[in-house]
């Protein structure tokens, strides 16, 4: 059966197929909503990853995979899950993946506070952090109680305390939801985290 399809076409199908038509055509309207598909980057392979940090201190458990997924806040259905959530304490410490530099310091409804890194052709994105976002002499600032002070273009080490575990944005419990981004395409971060364990 072809892959495109279009309402004329469906009526010339039998039931089966009909349905099989209509799911297909949910599926890629849903892709359309969403932005890009995920998508695999092939580097991961042959890759040293023994530079690279586990994101957070005090980890619990990780509580939402990357990938397709319900909404967990409820409505809307179906919704594309970017990152890797990881459940930990509030105020557990967050530690760069990788050195970089601070592309980015959000601070928006979604992602709540976070933190953007560049690694080469990677970056690292962190959400629902604690502290809050002040611009100070032009740029975003991420300031926590712990001892946080980030500040936009500036660069990390790898494993540095970066920030902490906080509620901020579209969260139901405190946790880590880290994206990894390598070119244009998300990355699941579970196959990054098995390629560093393989690496250790
Ligand atoms: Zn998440």
């Amino acid at each position: 059966m072809k892959l495109t399809l279009n309402l004329k076409s469906l009526k010339r199908l039998s039931w089966p197929d009909r349905l099989l038509g209509i799911a297909l055509m949910t599926l890629s309207l849903v892709v359309v909503l969403n932005g890009r598909p995920p998508a695999m980057a092939t580097s991961l392979e042959g890759q040293t990853w023994t530079g690279a940090s586990f994101p957070v201190e005090n980890f619990q458990a990780y509580t939402s995979p990357f990938g397709f997924r319900h909404s967990p806040t409820g409505g809307r259905g179906y919704e594309f899950h970017s990152g890797l959530d990881i459940a930990a304490p509030e105020g557990s410490y967050i530690r760069s993946w990788w050195g970089g530099t601070v592309v980015e310091v959000i601070n928006d409804s979604g992602c709540g506070v976070g933190l953007v890194i560049e690694s080469g052709d990677w970056e690292h994105i962190y959400c629902h952090l604690g502290g809050q976002v002040q611009t100070r002499l032009g740029r975003r600032t991420l300031m926590d109680r712990g001892g946080i002070q980030v500040v936009e273009g500036q660069s990390v080490p790898s494993a540095a305390r970066i920030a902490r575990v906080g509620m901020s944005g579209r969260t139901t419990g405190p946790h880590l939801h880290w994206g990894l981004r390598y070119g244009d395409r998300w990355v699941d971060p579970a196959l990054v985290l098995r390629a560093m364990h393989r690496d250790r």
